[in-house]
């Protein structure tokens, strides 16, 4: 039987520590579901980047680390706002899997309670390998680019993110 892991995050954007924690579970695993969690959100300084941007992103640098991607299934979901139900939410939008890879201690709780295995993956250069330090570096223009894959880099270039993060970080409230 094939033996499937799943890990959910936002990868707004994702960087190279999510990269090294998609292969350190491939060597747990015959097959990775990447689920790009809340994938309705966009254009806001939390979430700037869409569901399809961060696909694009995700199997990129997977690609680039020459990681089989037949190996690899990547699924947006959307929020559902609601804990009770979110579990059953993720199985009906995922393909089967029994190992769920989270640091979110509410999210192994939430799978643990519906029977599955729960694991917590290592973090690498957690200081610098984090969305919202790379987010945070962007917009005040300071360096970010190592801190992501080059294929990442490249998505980002191609879509303008600097640009579209510092127009986010921007208010139409008179200054005075
Ligand atoms: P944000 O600050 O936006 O939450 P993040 O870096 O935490 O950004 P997520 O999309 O929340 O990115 O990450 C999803 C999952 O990836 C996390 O729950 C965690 O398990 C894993 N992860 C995040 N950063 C690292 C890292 N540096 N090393 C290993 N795993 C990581
Ligand atoms: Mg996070």
């Amino acid at each position: 039987m094939v033996k499937r892991g799943i890990i959910i995050g936002r990868f707004q954007p994702p960087h190279r520590g999510h990269v090294e924690v998609f292969k350190q579970i491939l060597r747990e695993v015959d097959e990775l579901i990447v689920v790009v969690g809340s994938a309705q959100e966009s254009h806001t300084l939390e979430n700037p980047f869409t569901a399809g941007e961060r696909v694009l992103m995700i199997s990129k640098a997977l690609a680039e680390a020459r990681v089989d991607l037949s190996r690899v299934h990547i699924i947006p979901i959307p929020d559902v706002n609601n804990n009770a139900i979110w579990v059953s939410h993720v199985t009906s939008l995922s393909p089967p899997f029994e190992i769920v890879y989270s640091g979110n201690p509410l999210v192994r709780r939430l799978f643990k309670e519906a029977g599955f295995e729960t694991k917590t993956p290592p973090m690498f250069k957690r200081k610098e390998y984090w969305g919202t330090e790379i987010r945070d570096r962007m917009i005040r223009g300071k360096r970010w680019e190592e801190l992501v894959p080059e294929a990442v880099l490249e998505v980002m270039r191609e879509i303008k993110a600097v640009e579209r993060l510092k127009d986010l970080s921007k208010t139409d409230y008179l200054l005075r």
